[in-house]
């Protein structure tokens, strides 16, 4: 039987209505400075995703595009000017950034409660011991897309594939949260397939087209897809060989209009939680 598929659009859509009322509700003032350097298109694509996004929601959205050449000083500068802007609530530095800049150095920079992507060191610590105030984007979309289907957490055998920071890390602490049993898979992980087969929620955040096929998943279990792959045809793929394991999974999340859409979603949540601290 066919899977459920999880509706990434829809479901982002009625998180950024929840965070456009709440603004317009509670009368608040909130901005978000997106900050981007040089010009990778893949970039510039989020960077137009977000300022859509804050625009629907009534978030003023502040862009720096600087270029590839910018220095770490000047773009350290900036964020010193950006943490000081008492109109600026969220600042969100696109990442990748170029290659001689000491990406590390410019998130510690950014006051972590602007820090709306959650990335730095004190936030991911809070994460870790469970008091936090914002949750990482992607990892805090995958949540809402699981908690869509109905399907508990609690008990759970959960599986991640991927450990970086950004995602496999944080999405396995907040499955954990939710006591998931939680298994996070890396490119060490032997028998990869036979410890996917476990998973009633198996999450992939791989980066390669097509990695998880039906024989790793468990029959009935919630699959979703962070990847987001370029093919050579330009079209976009997930990590998840969607036509195969559609037919073996419960839930699967589709790739584009999946995981994408949330992590905007998350951001534009996260900007207004933000804000309210800061007031
Ligand atoms: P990283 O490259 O930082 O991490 C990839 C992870 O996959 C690593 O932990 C790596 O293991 C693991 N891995 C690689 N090969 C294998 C393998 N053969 N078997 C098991 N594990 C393997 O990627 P990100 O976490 O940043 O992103 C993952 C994907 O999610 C990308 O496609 C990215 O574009 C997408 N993404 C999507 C977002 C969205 O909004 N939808 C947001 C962020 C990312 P090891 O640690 O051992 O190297």
């Amino acid at each position: 039987m066919a899977a459920n598929i999880i509706d990434g659009k829809a479901i982002s859509a009625a998180v950024k209505e929840q965070v456009r009322d709440e603004i317009a509700h509670e009368e608040l003032k909130v901005g978000l400075a997106v900050v981007i350097v040089g010009d990778d298109p893949a970039s510039r694509v989020y960077v137009n995703n977000k300022k859509k996004a804050c625009e629907f929601c009534g978030i003023k959205s502040y862009e720096y595009a600087l270029p590839e050449e910018t220095t770490q000083e000047a773009l350290l500068e900036l964020v010193d000017t950006l943490n000081a802007d008492a109109n600026v609530n969220g600042i969100l530095v696109q990442l990748p950034l170029p290659e001689h800049l000491d990406e590390k150095s410019v998130i510690e920079r950014i006051s972590p409660n602007k820090d709306v992507d959650a990335f730095h060191e004190s936030n991911v610590g809070r994460i870790m011991i469970g008091n936090y105030s914002f949750l990482p984007c992607t990892p805090a979309g995958c949540m809402e897309l699981i908690h869509s289907t109905g399907v508990e957490v609690s008990g759970k055998e959960c599986v991640v594939i991927g450990r970086s920071n950004i995602v496999g890390k944080p999405m396995a602490m907040l499955l954990l949260h939710e006591n998931g049993t939680v298994t996070v898979c890396h490119s060490k992980t032997r028998n990869l397939a036979e410890v996917c087969r476990r998973a009633d929620i198996l999450v992939a955040a791989v980066g390669r087209p097509n990695f998880v096929t039906a024989d790793m998943v468990k029959p009935g279990a919630v699959v979703i897809d962070v990847g987001i792959n370029r093919l050579d045809n330009g079209k976009l793929c997930g990590d998840v060989k969607f036509d195969e394991v559609s037919e073996v999974a419960g839930w699967i999340t589709p790739v584009p209009g999946g995981v994408g859409p949330m992590t905007i979603a998350m951001l534009m949540r996260n900007t207004v939680t933000a804000a309210k601290i800061q007031k």
